[in-house]
């Protein structure tokens, strides 16, 4: 395999191509219509792993109530949580507070302006520190996330496995997309890539017909991509304890542990033991996936001291007003199951 240039230089033609395509049919999504570095890393950090429907709804509201890094420095992180709510992979949020207190400790609450001293703040990887760098200061440095190696590996036909392994692949789709980069418009052809693989160069069956670069593709949709690792299903039972009347109801919600490794600090209904479960007091079932695991979530109607009976009594248990989920860090299975039993409205669409 030779260098990236030399081995895309027939190629350069497309670039003209793809950016008159991403002019045409780009998006109008919020963080687009602004330069600010910081909108932009928040929506970077939103858009890992979560999809672009549930980030249009979060970004908007996280933007509104914290609208500076300084302001989100200044925040305590119960709030921040709770505004992360619904979006999944809360250690991102947790990250990214930690680099608005950093930037404002330490560089006057400016962020650096190139992706080197980007990477340099927790949090941010070589994937955002491009996204930033491009987008908000047009530097000519090449973004690489899942989307743009698959457009890159289907454009050069490259193998799914290098000679040299899984790192010598990675070498060669940089080369590539450094080499493609155009640096005249570097933030719009990083969009303009992550755009094609986003809509049009799909992992299974790609639309080659409409895509801009189809004359120049090497494989035109014929490259082997990757299988997903398989979701795992397991059975998973949940509380749902009230008091009070009508006019003033509680329900009763624990907290995670700090050392959780998954969604510490958030506050969910009390887990059942299945052995502790009784077919008349079932509420309701509903599907939750996290990370590689599916779950099949039953929930029971209990009174607290069954849950007391059945789950782990070291937990931190609290009483919470109805009219105060809103305001707290909430697992995203919770927010599911309050607003299916229409105790909260968290005012969007929960993820599934
Ligand atoms: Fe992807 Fe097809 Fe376009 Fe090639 S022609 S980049 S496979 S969508």
């Amino acid at each position: 395999m030779t260098t990236g240039a030399l081995y895309f230089e027939p190629q350069l033609r497309v670039l003209p191509k793809l950016l008159a395509w991403f002019d045409r049919n780009r998006r109008d999504l919020p963080w687009r219509r602004t330069r600010d570095p910081y909108s932009i890393w928040v929506s970077e950090i939103m858009l890992q792993q979560t999809r672009v429907a549930v980030v249009i709804e979060r970004y908007t509201a996280f933007i509104e109530r914290f609208p500076t890094v300084g302001s989100l420095a200044l925040a305590a992180e119960a709030d921040v949580l709770a505004l992360w709510s619904g979006l999944g992979y809360y250690r991102r949020a947790r990250m990214l507070h930690q680099a608005a207190k950093v930037v404002v400790a330490e560089l006057d609450g400016h962020l650096p302006a190139n992706a080197g001293d980007l990477r340099q703040l927790p949090g941010i990887g070589a994937y955002t520190a491009a996204a930033i760098a491009s987008i908000a200061h047009g530097e000519a440095v090449a973004v690489v996330d899942g989307n743009v190696e698959r457009v890159v590996q289907r454009l050069a036909g490259m193998g799914s496995e290098a000679s040299d392994g899984r790192a010598g692949l990675d070498r060669q789709i940089r080369l590539f997309a450094e080499a493609m980069l155009d640096p005249k418009r570097p933030g719009d052809h990083n969009q303009a890539m992550m755009e094609l693989g986003a809509t049009v160069c799909l992992p299974r069956n790609p639309l080659c017909l409409q895509c801009p670069l189809v004359a120049n593709c090497k494989t035109r949709g014929e490259h082997p991509t990757p299988t997903r690792a398989r979701m795992l299903s397991q059975d998973a039972a949940y509380a749902l304890v009230l008091r009070g009347g009508a006019g003033d109801p509680e329900v009763l919600l624990e907290q995670r542990g700090p050392a959780e490794t998954v969604m510490p600090n958030m506050w969910e209904l009390p887990a059942l033991r299945a052995a502790d479960t009784r077919e008349s007091a079932h509420r309701m079932t509903l599907r939750h996936a996290i990370m590689q695991v599916n779950y099949a979530v039953r929930v029971f109607s209990v009174a607290e001291a069954e849950v007391t009976a059945s789950a782990d009594s070291s937990a931190r248990r609290r009483w919470v007003p109805v009219g105060e989920l809103t305001s707290l860090p909430l697992t995203g299975l919770a927010r599911k199951v309050l607003e299916r039993a229409k105790l909260a409205s968290f005012g969007r669409r929960v993820p599934q």
